[in-house]
């Protein structure tokens, strides 16, 4: 596994619409692990692919009960809605007040190609639409609803 340098706002690479994962190779597990790594190295939640530079639509996501990866993620239920903070590992430091749906259910397949449904609730469910954003090239600044200031985010 390898650490892998974290694209920050600004690059075009965050702005790309990704690709389908259409092979389920050695290349796209190293990719994963290579992914997690990173993530975990810089303490976020979440990483897409495009943040690491790799067009391609896969995410993975860990809010503390182990890492969930998603190929080809598709949101197919949502419902009721939170408004949280929300950053970003491509913008340390910054965070905005978004709202997001209180639980969504994910279509995806896993690095084998195999389909499978995962529900989140709450922070997984922010983080679930979050990271599938990227995919599209959405950030979450393009739907905050107003960004915080550091002192704002002290309980
Ligand atoms: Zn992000």
């Amino acid at each position: 596994m390898a650490i892998r340098n974290i694209v920050k706002e600004g690059d075009d690479v965050l702005r790309k619409k990704c690709r389908e994962v259409v092979k389920f190779d050695s290349r796209l597990h190293t990719l994963l692990d290579d992914m997690a790594e990173t993530m975990h190295k810089a303490e976020g939640v979440g990483l897409a692919a495009p943040q690491v530079g790799v067009i391609r639509r896969a995410v993975i996501v860990d809010v503390g009960e182990g890492v969930i990866e998603l190929i080809n993620p598709v949101i197919i239920e949502q419902e009721g809605e939170q408004t949280t903070a929300e950053g970003c590992l491509s913008m340390p430091g910054e965070y905005g007040l978004t709202k997001r749906p209180m639980k969504v259910k994910v279509r995806a397949q896993d690095r084998n190609g195999e389909f499978f449904e995962v529900s989140g609730e709450g922070l997984l469910a922010k983080a679930f639409c979050h990271e599938l954003d990227h995919l599209e090239g959405i950030l979450y600044k393009d739907i905050v609803i107003r960004m915080l200031d550091p002192e704002e985010l002290e309980e």
